[in-house]
């Protein structure tokens, strides 16, 4: 593994200074130039991607598939879509019509926050970093990247491609560790994009209170999976069980545990023991060459080697760990205690722990006793089952019958809740992030011979006026409502139908006065 080279902290000034100069170049006031930077961003990628994979696989034992269906592929797919809509996210939006404002020309402005910072953490380490820099980029702004320092080949070879694909009066990164960071909070940033653990977001919100800088976390926290009986059992084991596998369970979203009822927990179990069959067919199982991720550190497999020794339910599958290598087999663990190690902290790794509950009302009450999770998952084919759990829990995100891959799903939103983080991002969120919406009116003079009342002295005229400016509201309420407001869908739909068939009815007739 390469060493890394850290940023020299007395060079961080110099970028930060070059930065500030750069974006107040205006250079990117030009979608075009945006545009110029997002594609260059996306042929870096593309040009080098045999060695960002090389590089991921070296930092974290991963296969080559993963690195390129988690990695490269929605790099690619970001640059795509942020340089084929940048015009319409950038365009001024016109506000609601409004009888008081829409004559002042309202209009709201989408401009660059300034010079804003991204730390990213190990996992994902180039879609979590160049995601954050292609919204920001679209949306205008100069940016500075501060990856993982545990993903040192990843790190060196950004290190050398962004100054030859990309404007180093715009974009800049900033390998290092604690230092380094500690100095790039010292600063002050226009917004501030970190994802990682909720220990570190802690710091960085602190850092970036002291300048009243806007900032996004992206946390983590322990994703649960609720199963009903009634589910689709050879394929949520398959789905559950690669959720977790992928990477190594160093997925923020990986399921983290599982409540399944009691009576249930003997089939789900051997149901996941057969697909853990399926994935690992060769003698070696998990160990096999590119069938599977190691751990990032070795500080990262003594936490968990120590999760699963403190365990005190049942290892049923897996379980083998290899220091050297840093390995840790895919592990099963049913008849887990909600006191067990592994539900201590979120595992952020290969081991699966099982908890037997009663039912869906229990699994529920366990989930809302905890911090709200970044996901939740739900495995069943029952719509009111589905329902229940969605309408009786809070989390980041609610999946029913996947994992993990819903932060790739375009147009979704990618965020937590509570500790599991604030704010949002990828797609349009993420250039929307790095937006502040800028509010604007340009007003006629002839606007005073309406409300010229505003000005002093104040007659008790004016008072009438602006009370006749205020709406009207609703007829009051007779008492709490009995019954849940009810849709209005269907009220569309019998308009629509209503439209159709007058149209049709018109054509028809049209066409026998044409050949009459
Ligand atoms: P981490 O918190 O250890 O590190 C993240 C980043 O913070 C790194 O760049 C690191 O150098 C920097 N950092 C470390 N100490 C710092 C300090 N004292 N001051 C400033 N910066 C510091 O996280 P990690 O181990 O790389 O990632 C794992 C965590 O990230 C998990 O909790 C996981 O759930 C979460 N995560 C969340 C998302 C999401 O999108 N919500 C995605 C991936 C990972």
């Amino acid at each position: 593994m390469p060493e890394l080279v850290h940023t020299p902290l007395e060079e961080i000034d110099k970028i930060y200074a070059e930065l500030r100069a750069g974006f107040q170049s205006g250079k990117l006031k030009s979608i075009a130039y945006r545009k110029y930077q997002i594609l260059q961003l996306g042929y870096l990628i593309k040009d080098n991607a045999e060695q960002i994979s090389e590089a991921l696989t070296s930092d974290l034992g991963r296969p080559a598939f993963e690195n390129q269906f988690l990695e490269i592929g929605p790099c690619l797919t970001d640059v795509k879509n942020a340089y084929s809509s940048v015009e319409k996210w950038a365009k001024p939006e016109k506000p609601p019509f409004s009888i008081n404002f829409t004559p002042m020309r309202a209009i709201i402005y989408k401009e660059a926050k300034g010079v804003v910072l991204v730390i990213s953490p190990f996992n994902y380490p180039l879609w979590l970093t160049i995601g954050p820099l292609v919204g920001a980029l679209a949306a205008g702004n100069a940016i500075v990247i501060k990856p993982s320092e545990l993903t040192p080949a990843l790190d060196m070879l950004l290190a050398e491609l962004i100054p030859k694909y990309l404007d180093s009066n715009l974009v800049r990164i900033v390998n290092g560790s604690v230092p380094e960071s500690t100095k790039l909070l010292s600063l002050q940033w226009d917004h501030i994009l970190y994802t990682g653990g909720a220990r570190v977001g802690q710091i960085v919100a602190m850092a970036a209170a002291k300048f009243l800088t806007p900032v996004t976390l992206e946390l983590g926290g322990k994703s649960p999976v609720i199963i009903d009986p009634n589910c689709d059992l050879q394929m949520a084991a398959r789905r559950i069980l690669w959720g977790k596998t992928v990477n190594a369970g160093q997925t923020c979203v990986a399921p983290d545990y599982i409540l399944v009822p009691r009576s249930f927990q003997d089939k789900f179990v051997e149901a996941l023991k057969a697909a853990h069959k399926s994935f690992y067919p060769d003698a070696d199982g998990p160990a096999a060459r590119d069938a599977y991720s190691r751990i990032v550190s070795p500080q990262a497999y003594k936490r968990l080697k120590g999760l699963l020794d403190g365990t005190k339910g049942n290892i049923v599958c897996g379980g083998e760990t290899d220091e050297n290598s840093k390995f840790i087999a895919p592990t099963l663990v049913r008849d887990v205690k909600a006191d067990d190690s592994l539900m201590s902290e979120e595992i952020f790794g290969p081991l699966l722990p099982i908890v037997p509950v009663e039912d869906v009302d229990e699994a529920i009450a366990f989930i809302n006793a905890r911090d709200h999770p970044l996901a939740l998952y739900v495995f069943s084919q029952d719509a009111e089952f589905k329902a229940k759990v969605f309408k009786n829990t809070q989390s980041g995100a609610a999946v029913a019958n996947e994992t993990v891959i819903h932060p790739g799903a375009d147009g979704l939103p990618f965020g937590g809740v509570g500790p599991s983080g604030y704010g949002a991002h990828t797609g349009k969120f993420t250039f929307d992030t790095f937006t502040h919406l800028r509010s604007s009116l340009d007003s006629p003079s002839w606007i005073d011979k309406i409300i010229g009342f505003r000005f002093p002295p104040y007659k008790a005229s004016a008072i009438k006026s602006a009370r006749a400016m205020a709406p009207s509201l609703p007829a009051r309420p007779t008492g709490p409502p009995t019954t849940e407001a009810r849709s209005k869908w269907w009220g569309k739909w019998f308009f629509l139908a209503l439209a159709v068939a007058i149209a049709g009815g018109l054509t028809k007739r049209a066409k026998i006065l044409v050949r009459s």
